[in-house]
């Protein structure tokens, strides 16, 4: 937890935090697959050069180049430089003079050139680059080097590719499973406030990118202290698990649902102008309040709205639907503010 957290804070881009971590891991891994090759290839670069070997020298020199750039920008800059289809096709082509310059010993640098591929690069990409490595480089091995060698390294670069692919795939899998746990609240399964601010700092520059409209309903269970308090807080867990349920069903695909506090929830709705906002949210009241939750028992939620207003904070947006929510309250719950029909004074909404 604590390294994914400061794995986080050294590479913060603008992609959404579960995103940040397959990314950050494969920049990691690519920094140091850089300054390997650096360390590794240098000297072999250098003596070639020394020894007026010119040609020979070139595809080393471009790759610890290229190698040395990637680590370095992703030191400096948290990014890749965009050059990677040209270092691929620079060492393809370098391993493939090599077997005509030296033979079987060049297969050595075959299994590290599949294994950066591996982890450099998504695996659609991967799997391409690696089958089209494989065409190339087994039939110039039975050309160049004796049929058992050749057979030798086609059945164990074809061997390091696959169980390649496979760890990588698990491995993503696995990320994800664990990002998807950081942004999620393990009991409602809504989103944590972790994945919030992004969202909602999304939301607004694409409303200010004219991209749309965006809402914020807060939406707080009503009375739900009496629920702990009469029936235990199984039930209380039950009853949040429930109203989650409920919501969730209602939501669009693009609506995203946060647990922001014990019984408080944030939505944040797209699209909608201010009136479908309201009548959306009393949809969502209505359909809490009709949910059996447990042994025939009812809550209900008050929700405030409040539509983004071009410029505003984040902060200023969840205090104004806050502000909202807080005047349902106050006008005996279980209803929406602003009301979709008027009964609330109006100098207080807004
Ligand atoms: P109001 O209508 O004014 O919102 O009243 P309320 O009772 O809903 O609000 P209050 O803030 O007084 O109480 C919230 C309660 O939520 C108190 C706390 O024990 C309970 N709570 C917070 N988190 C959880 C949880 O994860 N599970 C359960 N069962 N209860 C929780
Ligand atoms: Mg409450
Ligand atoms: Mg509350």
């Amino acid at each position: 937890m604590k390294s994914r957290q400061s794995s986080d804070k050294k590479y913060s881009t603008s992609q959404p935090p579960e995103e940040n971590l397959i990314i950050n891991f494969r920049l990691e891994l690519n920094k140091y697959f850089g300054l390997l090759l650096l360390a590794l290839l240098s000297p072999y670069a250098v003596t070639h050069i020394i020894a007026g070997d010119l040609m020979t020298s070139i595809f080393p020199t471009t790759i610890v180049i290229l190698a040395a750039l990637n680590s370095i920008s992703i030191i400096r800059k948290k990014k890749q430089i965009k050059a990677f289809n040209f270092f691929y096709v620079i060492v393809l082509v370098a391993l493939v003079i090599g077997f005509f310059l030296e033979g079987s010993l060049i297969t050595y640098w075959h299994y590290p050139f599949a294994l950066i591929i591996l982890f450099s690069v998504g695996q659609k990409r991967a799997r391409i680059m690696l089958l089209l490595s494989i065409v190339i480089l087994v039939p110039v091995a039975f050309y160049t080097t004796d049929t058992a060698t050749a057979a030798r390294f086609a059945a164990t670069y074809f061997m390091v590719c696959v169980l390649g692919d496979v760890v990588v795939r698990l491995m993503d899998e696995a990320h994800q499973q664990q990002a998807l746990l950081t942004i999620t609240d393990p009991l409602t399964g809504a989103l944590n406030r972790r994945s919030m601010i992004y969202q909602l700092k999304d939301a607004a520059a694409g409303c200010r990118r004219g991209l749309g409209t965006a809402a914020l309903l807060t939406i707080d269970i009503d009375h739900f202290k009496n629920i702990n308090d009469t029936y235990g807080h199984q039930v209380g867990d039950d009853t949040l698990k429930a109203v989650v349920g409920a919501l969730t069903q209602r939501k669009r695909e693009l609506d995203k649902l946060f647990r922001t506090g014990g019984e408080e929830f944030i939505m944040l709705i797209r699209n909608l102008d201010k009136k479908g906002s309201i009548a959306f949210a009393e949809s969502l009241r209505a359909a809490v309040e009709q949910t059996d939750i447990t042994h025939g028992q009812r809550v209900t939620v008050s929700i405030g709205v409040a539509d983004y207003i071009l410029d505003e904070s984040v902060d200023d947006w969840i205090r104004r639907a806050d502000d909202q929510m807080y005047l349902a309250k106050r006008h005996g719950r279980n209803r929406v503010s602003p009301p979709h029909i008027t009964g609330v004074p109006a100098e207080e909404t807004g």
